[in-house]
């Protein structure tokens, strides 16, 4: 049999990261014929939540769950991982800066980058899901300097799958037929979800709706879907968070084949990000690494929309190099 792949889940206490474990253990990440070890990693105040749902995880008895260790130390809880993904964030709470938020998301991702730089497998994956995500995967990744800088990504599946749904919905099509999205930019209010490849239902997306619709009201549907969720819901996404990051890890794992998806990768100048942000872009997987899809055709409009979440990029970036974080 297989040997089982350790896949390492800070956050492990909270929502986002109760709602990923049990489908990993399921067998819904890796597959059916992959056996999974879990490593939960939490903050002193969150183990009795990563506690529980350990006891949980024994009462499914998963057949592809061989083990579950749980650990408050970066340096354990990162040992052997093949997959770590980085969930618990400090989230901004009322009357903080945008300073206090890096610099509480800095004391975090620093030493968990450097701890997966020291103890992780050496070809260990590493999604950020915790806020502000491509920023702290930047900061992790300036921490691992021993490890390849495409190893460290950041979510933005979740407004592409978004971004999938709003446009099937819209059309009456299935979400079957709908490739060619991209989401560009920052996993933030300025990311810029773009259908100028999209097709749907067999035709281009943008013949298929109003492109005053495609270039305005969709745009910050998408941008700010998380704001619906938390309005219709009385709380954030969670549910759709962990299908995003389950999606990410098993496309970048197994492949996307020729369908395209958005992930935040390291960039190397490609679209004029500038190079080592993380940024999303338009990937596909194969082989094991994300590929940026380079040569499509970037209008004006486009290119507003990119340089503006792009400079937000760099804005943060400056931010925590000011605050001595990377
Ligand atoms: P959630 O599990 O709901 O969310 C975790 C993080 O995911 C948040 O930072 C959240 O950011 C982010 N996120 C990214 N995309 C989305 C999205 N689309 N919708 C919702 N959230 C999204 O938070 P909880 O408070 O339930 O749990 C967090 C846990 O992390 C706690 O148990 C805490 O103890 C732990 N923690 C662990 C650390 C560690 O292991 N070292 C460090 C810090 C915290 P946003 O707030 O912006 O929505």
């Amino acid at each position: 049999s297989r040997t089982p792949v350790t896949i390492t889940i800070t956050g492990a206490g909270g929502q986002i990261g109760y709602a990923t474990m049990f489908r990993i253990a399921s067998g819904a990440m890796l597959g059916q014929d992959q056996p999974v070890r879990l490593r939960l990693l939490e903050i002193p105040q969150g183990m009795r939540g990563a506690e529980g749902a350990a006891l949980e995880l024994t009462d499914c008895a998963f057949p592809l769950l061989e083990g579950v260790e749980l650990s408050d130390d970066p340096a354990v809880g990162f040992e052997g991982a093949n997959i770590a993904m980085l969930i618990g964030s400090r989230p901004r709470t009322a009357g903080m800066e945008r300073g206090d938020l890096l610099a509480a998301n800095g004391a975090i991702f620093g030493p968990q980058g450097r701890a997966i730089g020291e103890r992780a497998a050496d070809d260990v994956r590493v999604i950020v899901v915790g806020n502000p995500a491509n920023t702290n995967a930047l900061i992790a990744q300036q921490h691992a300097p021993d490890l390849p800088a495409e190893r460290f990504t950041a979510l933005t599946r979740l407004d592409h799958n978004r971004a999938v749904g709003l446009l099937a919905a819209e059309v009456g099509a299935s979400v079957k037929g709908v490739d060619g999205i991209t989401i560009w930019g920052n996993h933030s209010a300025t990311q810029y979800p773009d259908l100028s490849h999209a097709v749907v239902a067999a035709q281009p997306a943008l013949d298929a709706v109003d492109r005053e619709w495609a270039r305005g009201a969709y745009i910050d549907r998408v941008a700010k879907r998380g704001a619906e969720i938390i309005e219709v819901r009385g709380g954030s996404s969670v549910a759709s968070a962990a299908n995003a990051a389950i999606d990410h890890v098993r496309d970048w794992v197994l492949g996307t084949g020729d369908r395209r998806t958005s992930a935040a990768v390291v960039s190397r100048g490609e679209y004029g990000v500038p190079e080592g942000l993380i940024s999303s872009f338009p990937v596909r997987s194969s082989g094991g690494d994300w590929k940026i899809v380079e040569g499509l055709e970037v209008d004006e409009f486009s290119r507003g929309r990119i340089d503006a979440s792009v400079a937000e990029l760099v804005a943060e970036r400056d931010a925590v190099r000011e605050l001595g974080l990377i």
